[in-house]
This record gives structure tokens, C-alpha cells and sequence, in this order.
């Protein structure tokens, strides 16, 4: 059978559209699909995360990834607008064990991201009912009128709380910042620590301090060396980078030097608030770690956590 030119034209405009559906639709996602990953640090509605935990799990499943935690900010006893309220605490960990049952293929586990407040928050409140606990420091005391001082909102208000509870001094505040992390570490071990060095987000242009200053050298090793006597995580979490809040992760890659030196285990969060997000900058991350010598992250398989060796494609195992 032979065919006429009009006919060969057409064969040639077919076949044309097919390569160029593949090649436009399916390549991205196919290249995607290679990377598998795992993330600890998940936001979803319960708190200011901004998209439901199942987009999450939709997300996960596209990219194949390896685990997925969720970690929404757990209940305070004093007002907070990006905690969850405590009244919807069985609920957000019902609808996980119901994920968890929809979706036998992938990994998912319960969490919360806990603030360590002394004597009002500890990051071990809650383990009876969870698989892990993210433990950080968001609040540094409180004001003369009660409010606690936030340390990673608002420019303005870390201005204010500097003066109005530190008298304006730097060294004084971010001591303090890193006491509450050991005292946390000491008194209330989360399986991970999160944001270790979030606190460098106020440092705008290196203006209130510098990470080469011998004093603050001295307080982060101090608190990884406390770090390093327990069996906690130390989260690589990318959030800052891709907010554009800081060029480094949490923690700064001179303290990742530190980490790996003492063989403190690492886990790769990206601290996302939103599906998107769920493994922004990992590549890049994976390859920052490489660099600084780390060749495994330590995640949750089958309930314990275990190392799995990870490259720039995500985790092999
Ligand atoms: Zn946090
Ligand atoms: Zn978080």
C-alpha cells in the first residue's frame, strides 16, 4: 500500500502532535517522578499551613515519595494566630490515621511542630499519641505586659522585644535563645530539633551581629554539643531559602560542619506551608550536604528511624 502525499503530511502532523504532548505533559513530571524524597515538617490547615493534608498526600504520591510526616503547630495556652486550637487536635489526628489508611503505599505519619515554653509548652506533651515531635523555639519570655515575644515574626516586633525585655542588647537575646534551645534539649527532647539557628533571620545584613562572632560561635556549639548527647535529629530545613528570608538553611552550613563532626544524625525538612513546597531546594540541599560531607539523612521506615543514603535525585535505598 502506498500512500499519497497529502496522506504522508498528515502521518507526519500526527505523529508531530504525539512527540509534542509527550515531550511538553509527561517529560517534567517523568524527570519528577525519578527523585524520591521524604519531608517531616508539613503545615496543612489545622494550623497556618495553607492547603488541606490530603493535597499533601496527592503530592507526595505524584513525586513518589519515600515518607511524609505532618507536623501543624501544636495548641498553646496563650494566643496564637499559626498555632492549632486544642479543641481540634483529635480531629487533625484522626483525619491522618484515615489518610494512613487510604493510602497503604505511602509512609505518613502523625506529628506536631511543639514550642518549648517553660512551663507552659513541652515538646514531649503530646507523645503518647504521636510518631515523632518537632521541638523549636519560637517565643523568647514575654514582654513586661505578659505577650510573648516572638522571635521569627515580624521584624518590628523582634526590634521591640530586644528593647523592651533585653534593653537592646543583641548578645543578651540570642543567649537566651539558644539557653531555651539546650534547656528544650535537656528537659523535653523532641525527636527533632527544629530550626536550630531560625533566630538569624532578624540579622538582616549581618547588622546585629556576626554567625564569626566568637560569642555566638560559642552558644551554637554549646548547643549542639547538648545535641549531641541525645538521640535527636537535627532537621536541615530549607523554608528560609525559598521564602527568601535567608540565603542559608536552619542550621548555617559552618554549624552543618559542626553536626557532622560530631555524627549528630540530619533529616531534610522543607517546612512547607503549602503543598507546592513539599521539596523546595531539596536537590540543591542534598548537594550542600554532599558537599559539607553527610551522606545519608535519617528518616522514618516502617516506624524507626533509620539513615538512607541520598543524592542530589532524592533517597536510595
Ligand atoms: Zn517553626
Ligand atoms: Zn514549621
Amino acid at each position: 500500500m502506498f500512500l499519497s502525499l497529502p496522506d504522508v503530511f498528515m502521518l507526519y502532523v500526527f505523529v508531530k502532535i504525539v512527540f509534542l504532548l509527550f515531550s511538553c505533559n509527561f517529560k517534567p513530571q517523568l524527570q519528577t517522578l525519578g527523585n524520591m524524597w521524604s519531608n517531616f515538617h508539613t503545615h496543612g490547615n489545622y494550623c497556618d499551613g495553607k492547603s488541606e493534608m490530603s493535597r499533601y498526600v496527592e503530592i507526595a504520591r505524584a513525586l513518589k515519595m519515600k515518607a511524609l510526616g505532618f507536623s501543624s503547630h501544636a495548641p498553646l495556652p496563650f494566643p496564637c494566630a499559626w498555632c492549632m486550637k486544642e479543641e481540634n487536635l483529635s480531629r487533625y489526628l484522626d483525619e491522618i490515621t484515615a489518610l494512613q489508611e487510604s493510602n497503604p503505599n505511602l509512609e505518613i505519619y502523625k506529628g506536631l511542630e511543639i514550642d518549648f515554653v517553660p512551663g507552659l509548652s513541652s515538646p514531649t506533651q503530646y507523645n503518647s499519641v504521636l510518631d515523632y515531635t518537632i521541638g523549636s523555639i519560637h517565643f523568647v519570655d514575654s514582654f513586661p505586659d505578659g505577650r510573648y515575644w516572638e522571635i521569627d515574626g515580624r521584624h518590628s516586633l523582634f526590634l521591640e522585644g530586644l528593647q523592651s525585655i533585653f534593653a537592646g542588647d543583641v548578645r543578651a537575646a540570642i543567649t537566651r535563645y539558644y539557653q531555651l534551645t539546650r534547656e528544650m534539649i535537656t528537659t523535653a527532647c523532641p525527636t527533632i530539633v527544629g530550626h536550630l539557628d531560625k533566630i538569624k533571620i532578624q540579622n538582616i545584613d549581618n547588622k546585629l551581629f556576626s554567625e564569626q562572632d566568637s560569642w555566638y560561635q560559642d552558644e551554637v556549639i554549646k548547643t549542639i554539643d547538648t545535641i549531641a548527647k541525645t538521640q535527636a535529629i537535627i532537621e536541615v530545613n530549607t523554608r528560609g531559602i525559598y521564602q527568601k528570608k535567608s540565603t542559608t538553611p536552619y542550621p548555617s552550613p559552618w554549624i552543618l560542619k559542626i553536626i557532622k563532626e560530631k555524627n549528630i544524625p540530619i533529616t531534610l525538612n522543607s517546612d512547607a506551608h503549602h503543598q507546592d513546597d513539599l521539596t523546595n531546594q531539596f536537590p540543591e540541599m542534598a548537594q550542600l550536604i554532599a558537599e559539607i560531607g553527610f551522606n545519608s539523612i535519617t528518616i522514618l521506615n516502617g516506624g524507626k528511624w533509620k539513615p538512607f543514603t541520598i543524592n542530589t535525585h532524592g533517597i536510595t535505598y
